[in-house]
């Protein structure tokens, strides 16, 4: 549906029309012609489908020269971007309708200009329920008059704590108002607010609105615990976002993820709800700014945030929660445009939980082999090669240098292959240093070299074989016939396993929790004297068969190029190799 069939004002249809908008999304076209109406209204619809501007131009309609002077519209958003977010965008949408006057209070700002701007005369207030709450007890935010009160990402909202105020603002508000309610979710708690404070409310709920996510491409990489920080670096090195953003479960996993991505030379900032607001508003502007490349940030700090073109996004920490996965992934491929979404998967146990995420997204999230060094080189160098078929010819002048290098003995072609050597050169000495280390895809013979390593975790913890077995086999992505002999001590635990799969069964070990304990895995030095309190023979190496080596497949000869002109594996190509 076009706008122009929304029975809008003319201002409105002008102002969407510069900002490039013509079809109504869906939730726009069911929600808008409600709201006017003056329904009370339940939206839900996934991120990046135009939710600002479903409730935001019926909001600028309901200005009228009757009410103008009081705050006719309060909206409350879960953080200060958020506010501020919908704040501009509701701007834009009023700026050939004067009599609207937007404000937005939030925390972390000036109390003064906030009030300075209220008493200016705004009919339409955004803020987040403390900042909104701290104005009602000073009586500088007066809604005796307010008409209609919107709840943008409700869900997000109770999940930060602001059930107290929302409630509180809500009983505050004259009865004969419309009461407005977006939510990805439907927690029970919602359901509570809708029924209390709601009147009939309509239900918009859009199916559709997947869409987003299936417009992205989305994959993921098996890889040791103790290397993800390494196996980031070497995505984007590989890719070469020019904007990323990179997802972890915790704060502080944000601020050392982004110290160590800093430490290697990568553009990136942190994203966090500890930060103060004067830091948060120079990252966000920074990383718009693409500045900043990669944004390392968690679920709450970014929830909504509305940023153009972002090319992939990264999720270093696995999703604690299905909802979590859409929202990070609908950062990318916004408005209609491919990205690509990356996970980093540690476990079996995480392997399944991420199927289950793809199960309930209807996704389809494909396994590709961590590049190497030797990929990210090959593809640098098809970089290269696009690079300079792209570029414009040369001058004559630059002939002359040519001619004259040739008269000292240089020809065109050498001259040539100096110049992408450096150049090439460059860009390899900025990768990282390190390869991954990859489990041997042969499987182990037996009479294959072993040497056994060493659990700090033992028989006083009430730890049996298969405990121990279970671990190693989740931490490391190895079968279960890969490990040898176990014997359980008193304090230790000792495990046979191939020679050559040592160093990376040790990267993929350190941490490691066994049974809520954690566990530190070293080379066992032996102790003759000790006699093992228990045996384990039931393990011996089993001979498996070699399986087709799917790096090549993904990353060799590649000649299709993604949004970052880099690869994408041919996915036909990759499952005839397959069979
Ligand atoms: P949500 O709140 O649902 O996550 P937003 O309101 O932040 O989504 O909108 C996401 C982006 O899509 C914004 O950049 C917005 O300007 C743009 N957008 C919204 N509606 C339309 C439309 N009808 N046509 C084109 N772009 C739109
Ligand atoms: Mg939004």
């Amino acid at each position: 549906m076009q706008f122009n069939e929304l029975n809008l004002s003319k201002e409105i249809l002008l102002a969407t029309e510069e900002l490039g908008f013509s079809e109504t999304t869906e939730i726009q076209q069911e929600s808008i012609p409600l709201l006017m109406e003056g329904r009370d209204v339940v939206g839900r619809s996934n991120t990046g489908t135009g939710k600002t501007a479903a409730f935001g131009i019926p909001a600028v309609e309901s200005i009228n020269d009757e009410n103008k002077r009081a705050v006719t519209v309060l909206i409350l958003c879960p953080t200060r971007e958020l506010a501020m977010q919908a704040c501009e965008e509701i701007k834009k949408f009023a700026k050939y309708k004067k009599i609207v006057k937007t404000s937005a209070v939030y925390g972390g700002a000036s109390m003064e200009r906030q009030i300075m701007e209220l008493k200016r005369g705004a009919n339409i207030v955004i803020g987040t329920p403390g900042r909104v709450m701290d104005h009602i007890r000073r009586r500088t935010l007066k809604l005796d008059r307010l008409k209609t009160v919107i709840l943008d990402e409700a869900d997000e909202m109770l999940n930060m704590g602001f059930r107290e105020d929302i409630e509180s603002i809500l009983s505050d508000v004259p009865e004969e108002r419309q009461t407005v309610l977006f939510s990805a979710t439907m927690p029970p708690e919602i359901l509570a607010i809708t029924e209390k404070y709601q009147h009939d409310p309509v239900n918009v709920k859009i199916k559709s609105s997947q869409k987003t996510v299936e417009l992205i491409d989305q994959y993921y990489f098996m890889c040791a615990m103790g290397r993800k920080t390494d196996a980031l670096k070497l995505l984007l090195a590989a890719y070469s976002p020019e904007s990323a953003m990179v997802f972890c479960n915790t704060k502080k996993m944000v601020d050392e993820l982004t110290e160590e991505l800093a430490k290697s030379g990568i553009q990136a900032a942190g994203l966090h709800g500890d930060m103060k607001q004067a830091q948060r508003t120079q990252v966000m502007n920074s990383f718009k700014a693409k500045i900043t490349s990669v944004l390392v940030a968690t679920d709450v700090a970014a929830r909504g945030i509305d940023v153009s073109g972002i090319d992939a996004v990264f999720n270093y920490d696995l999703p604690q929660d299905n909802e979590y996965y859409i929202h990070r992934i609908g950062r990318t491929g916004r408005a209609g445009r491919a990205g690509t979404a990356y996970t980093l998967i540690t476990s079996r146990r995480q392997q399944y939980d991420l199927k289950d995420i793809a199960r309930y997204t209807k996704a389809k999230i494909t396994e590709l082999p961590l590049p190497d060094k030797q990929d990210i080189i090959n593809i640098k160098k098809d970089a290269l090669i696009r690079e300079i078929t792209e570029m414009p010819k040369a001058s004559s002048d630059i002939y002359d240098i040519l001619d004259r290098l040739a008269e000292n003995g240089i020809d065109y072609r050498e001259a040539a292959a100096r110049l992408v050597n450096s150049r090439l050169e460059k860009e390899i000495a900025a990768l990282p240093e390190f390869d991954m280390p990859k489990p041997l895809k042969k499987g182990h013979k037996k009479g294959a070299k072993t040497v056994k390593i060493d659990l700090s975790i033992g028989r006083s913890k009430k730890i049996a074989p298969n405990f121990i077995l279970g671990a190693l086999v989740d931490a490391t992505g190895m079968s279960g016939q890969d490990f040898g002999k176990i014997d359980i001590y008193d304090n230790h635990t000792t495990v046979e396993v191939p020679e050559a799969e040592y160093d990376y069964i040790i990267d993929s070990t350190n941490p490691m929790k066994i049974n809520g304990h954690k566990v530190d895995v070293k080379l066992y030095k032996g102790d003759s004297s000790e006699k093992p309190r228990r045996r384990n023979d039931g393990h011996n190496f089993g001979a498996k068969k070699g399986k087709p080596d799917r790096r090549k497949a993904a990353y060799g000869n590649r000649k299709k190029t993604d949004i970052f002109g880099d690869y994408i594996p041919d996915r036909k190509k990759r499952t005839k190799k397959r069979h």
